[in-house]
């Protein structure tokens, strides 16, 4: 909030107010540190407040990141969405990029061993953090992403047991062979 959009004192309708206790404020004009803290300093946390929801604004937040893995044979691409993020706005994210993992992000080498099982570790715990906060209302004005249904209940998330089955089927193959 900035001080243009605080209301002056002695003016508009409520000027015939009087403050029974009215404690100074900052003194704009002149920078010089203050000797003597206000009284009510000590119940001031020196912690910043927490940063509302990248997406919708509100509190309470987690700073989680969620990444989504894309494999095309032999290069790869990542994606990610840095927070804070509600509970709300976080969990439709990390379903909606998990599912978009599970169902692109097995095609290439890469991708298989290393890429998608990393981005579905992350989103694991960003998951679980998102989970524990308590969800709020959203402000009004503001856009929330759909929340969707869970991944387990998308048909494309099941894309990923193609190559996790050719997957098994090459290393069972390998032991068998090298044994
Ligand atoms: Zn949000």
């Amino acid at each position: 909030m900035t001080t243009s959009s605080l209301p002056s004192r002695g003016s508009g309708p409520g000027s015939d107010f009087v403050a029974v206790h009215d404690p100074p404020g900052p003194d704009l004009a002149n920078d010089t540190p203050q000797h003597n803290p206000a009284p009510w300093a000590a119940y001031v946390s020196p912690v910043a407040p927490p940063l509302g929801c990248k997406v919708c604004g509100v509190t309470p937040t987690a700073p989680v990141t969620i990444r989504a893995h894309r494999g095309l044979v032999v290069i790869m691409r990542w994606c990610r969405a840095d927070g804070p993020f509600c509970g709300f706005c976080g969990i439709a994210l990390v379903r909606e990029m998990t599912t978009a993992t599970l169902r692109q992000g097995w095609w290439g080498v890469g991708s298989l061993i290393i890429g998608a099982p990393v981005a579905l570790m992350s989103n694991l715990l960003a998951y679980r953090k998102l989970r524990r906060l308590q969800l709020a209302v959203p402000v009004p004005g503001t856009v929330r992403p759909r929340l969707g249904k869970p991944v387990l209940h998308r048909p494309s998330a099941y894309v990923a047991l193609i190559p996790l089955t050719w997957a098994v089927v090459v290393i069972t193959h390998l032991v068998l062979s090298a044994s």
